[in-house]
């Protein structure tokens, strides 16, 4: 299959793109992981990009369309694909097209995960991340966590807390993500190919997506 899953920051679009690879081998792209593990690695696109991210701030759309030009030519996406975290701006979906135009490659679908504002707040605070960039499993404190507190289950790295899931930076994305990202639910509307999908749980979301697309 090939995605674009939108939805507010703390939506659960890692979570559903992770189950949703198992089912055809599709492969999860995460600018956000991408991102991260730059950073982590100190590459010049980690240090570009550091001061954007611990604000909540949108790193610039150029960076982005870089990572994901390459991105998108890896043999790995020839099975399909689901986009996690981008397109995040008008220009960057916008950008994205004529990319997918140049690469010869059609979408399926946009899904856009319809989750209310205060399970998101609760759920970006509770959160936890492994810290290994390799791995960046997902865990909850209260709904899903890990089997020996702290440490992840699939790698025994330390699982944390993001530096941009202080109180603070989470209302900014979430700001950013209701000025910047909600209007491509329009510009996917108007593509033609826009789903939306309302579920609390990442199951129901998988399951709809999934009969939607036939599987
Ligand atoms: P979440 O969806 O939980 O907010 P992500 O892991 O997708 O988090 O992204 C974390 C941060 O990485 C964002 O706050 C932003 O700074 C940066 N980022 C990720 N994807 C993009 C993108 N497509 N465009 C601009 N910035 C991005
Ligand atoms: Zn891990």
């Amino acid at each position: 299959m090939k995605l674009i899953l939108l939805g507010a920051p703390g939506a659960g679009k890692g979570t559903v793109a992770k189950m949703l690879t198992a089912i055809d081998g599709s492969v999860q792209i995460s600018t956000g992981d991408i991102l991260r593990g730059a950073v982590q690695a100190g590459t010049e696109l980690g240090k570009e990009a550091e001061a954007y991210m611990k604000r909540g701030d949108l790193v610039p759309d150029s960076l982005i369309m870089g990572i994901m030009e390459k991105r998108l030519q890896e043999p790995d996406c020839e099975k399909g694909f689901l986009l996690d975290g981008f397109p995040r701006t008008i220009p960057q979906a916008e950008a994205l097209k004529k990319l997918l135009h140049k690469l010869n490659i059609k979408l399926d679908m946009a899904v856009d995960i319809d989750v209310p504002r205060d399970v998101i707040l609760d759920r970006l605070c509770t959160r936890r991340t492994c810290n290994n960039s390799d791995c960046q499993a997902i865990y909850n404190v209260k709904s899903n966590p890990p089997k020996q507190e702290g440490i992840c289950d699939k790698c025994g790295s330390p699982v944390i807390q993001r530096e941009d899931e202080t109180e603070e930076a989470i209302s900014h994305r979430l700001e950013t993500y209701n000025e910047k990202t909600a209007p491509l639910l329009g510009f996917y509307e108007k593509e033609g190919f826009m789903k939306s999908v309302s579920g609390t749980s990442s199951d129901a979301v998988v399951e709809a997506i999934s009969s939607e697309l036939g599987l």
